[in-house]
């Protein structure tokens, strides 16, 4: 893209004034990372990448979410991997617990029964709730324009030569991914008769020049067609909207991040899906990225900056929902 070349062009000298300039007109952005204390050596690892592929150029800050707190190891073994600033954040009450509907029992049942991944965890369902209705909410964020989802054990394969936050900015993008997968339907099967209810009874939310036939062709059944949120760049007006508050809302009520497993990935698509136009949604086809277990090699990685992937190796995200993604007008 121009702006691509622009920025390169402003790299060709390692002239620190250069940098400088280009680090002025940051974004209001930030990297965040919900993780436990367990994750540190994974999101160091993290960080290395991050660093080593985009940041040490631009400095943007990390901020650290954690239902515990962190330890002294945790703060320093990360602030250590980056000269940008660190933040560290606790995350309690609503944010982390049971809503008064919830029937405990119940959960707890579901948890017993389910036989899917993570399936038997509660942890998982509280982290996957505070991903779908709260991370934006927490005050380290606040004033914050976007955000960079990532998390620990993640690999970023590729030189990022520009910025992504100011290119979505430019480019009035509100949502950007890079892996499309399938959600498995165990874990929600009951989310698309929510999400229907939910347009019933909120036909102003939805955005008339919509894409939600990404995610059902018919409009009866979801596809299970999601952007995988681990990597994902956002405007957090897109959260701290009225009608996204009003899904969450309306999709805590209905119980399904505790009485099945609701993820946070499928409640982010669908609600871009409903709320956003299709050209305010980015694929970010050249980051090339991985996470345990699947990643995305772009195909011309032989050519484009320095790139460690092969396009051909067997972790290569099955291209479904990407292919639907560029059929859909
Ligand atoms: P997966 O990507 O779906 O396999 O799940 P992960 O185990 O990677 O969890 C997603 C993100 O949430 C990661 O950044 C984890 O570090 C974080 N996470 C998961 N469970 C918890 C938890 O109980 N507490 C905290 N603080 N972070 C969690
Ligand atoms: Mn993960």
């Amino acid at each position: 893209s121009r702006l691509k070349i622009q920025e390169l062009s402003s790299w060709n000298s390692s002239d620190g004034t250069k940098i400088k300039k280009i680090n002025d007109k940051r974004v209001k952005a930030a990297f965040v990372s919900l993780t436990r204390n367990v994750d540190l050596v994974g999101i160091r690892k993290t960080i290395r990448q991050i660093e080593d592929r985009f940041n040490r150029n631009y400095n943007y800050p990390y901020i650290f979410l954690n239902d515990k707190p962190f330890t002294d190891e945790f703060k320093k073994g990360v602030q250590v991997m980056t000269k940008a600033n660190v933040t560290f954040g606790l995350v309690e009450g609503e944010a982390w617990s049971y809503p008064s509907y919830i029937d405990k029992q119940k959960a707890a049942e579901t948890r017993k029964k389910a036989k899917y991944r993570y399936g038997k965890s509660e942890s998982y369902r509280f982290m996957c709730r505070f991903q779908s209705g709260y991370f934006y909410r927490h005050p380290l964020l606040d004033g914050l324009e976007y955000y960079w989802r990532i998390e620990p054990d993640v690999e970023y394969f590729c030189d990022m030569d520009y910025d992504p936050f100011k290119y979505m900015k430019e480019n009035k993008l509100v949502y950007g991914w890079n892996m499309a997968p399938m959600e498995f339907m165990a874990t929600i099967p009951t989310l698309w008769d929510s999400v229907l209810k939910f347009m019933d009874k909120y036909p102003q939310h939805i955005e008339p020049e919509n894409f939600i036939k990404y995610v059902s062709g018919n409009g009866k059944k979801y596809n299970g067609c999601h952007f995988w949120s681990n990597f994902e760049i956002a405007e957090l007006s897109f959260y701290r909207s009225k009608k996204y508050e009003d899904f969450f809302n309306f999709l805590d009520r209905e119980g399904g991040f505790f009485y099945e497993r609701w993820g946070d990935a499928p409640v982010h698509t669908i609600a871009a899906a409903m709320f956003l136009k299709k050209e305010q949604v980015h694929y970010f086809g050249d980051v090339g990225y991985y996470h345990p277990k699947m990643g995305f090699c772009p195909a011309n990685s032989d050519k484009i900056g320095e790139c460690i992937c092969d396009h051909r190796s067997k972790f290569q995200i099955n291209k479904q929902c990407v292919r639907r993604w560029k059929l859909i007008s």
